[in-house]
């Protein structure tokens, strides 16, 4: 796309909404994801056991996939990814388990299926970050990352 006054308005309205999913919000500790269940504690987000009475606050991942607001995409195609669709779509959900035991704000969000490609959304840019580096490792193929809103969002594309 061009630098159309859409795609400025577009990327305004992307930054805009960055801001609230920032992370280091200021929340009474603990606080408790009523929906995945993560807590945040010591000024972060992690998979905690806790007694302590917990507010409710819906964590900035949930909070992405209930707006469908994803912060990485990966777009996947090739002969290869339809012959061993399964295989790939396998190390993808295993790259985003390891990464999401150690961030919880990084998980995946859709995985969607288009027949000759395949579209993997996610809540972060680092999980989405690894899962093309995996497919890289793993299989080869060409993986392309691009950056965008000063880091923010990440769109990757691996094709073989
Ligand atoms: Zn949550």
């Amino acid at each position: 796309m061009s630098g159309s006054s859409f795609a400025r308005k577009d990327r305004f309205l992307k930054e805009k909404r960055h801001d609230v999913y920032r992370e280091n919000q200021k929340h009474s500790e603990p606080a408790k994801c009523p929906v995945c269940g993560c807590v945040f504690a010591n000024g972060r987000w992690q998979w905690l056991d806790t007694d302590k009475h917990a507010a409710e606050v819906v964590c900035p991942a949930c909070r992405r996939t209930a707006d469908n607001c994803p912060a990485g995409e990966i777009e996947l195609k090739g002969s290869f990814l339809v012959s061993h669709k399964e295989e790939i779509i396998n190390l993808v959900r295993n790259t985003e388990n390891q990464e999401k035991n150690l961030h919880p704000l990084e998980r995946i969000m859709t995985v969607t299926d288009n027949g000759s490609s395949a579209k993997v959304t996610t809540t972060g840019i680092h999980v989405a970050r690894r899962i093309g580096e995996a497919l890289s490792k793993a299989f080869k193929g060409n993986l392309v990352l691009r950056y965008g809103n000063g880091e923010q969002s990440i769109t990757a594309h691996w094709e073989r």
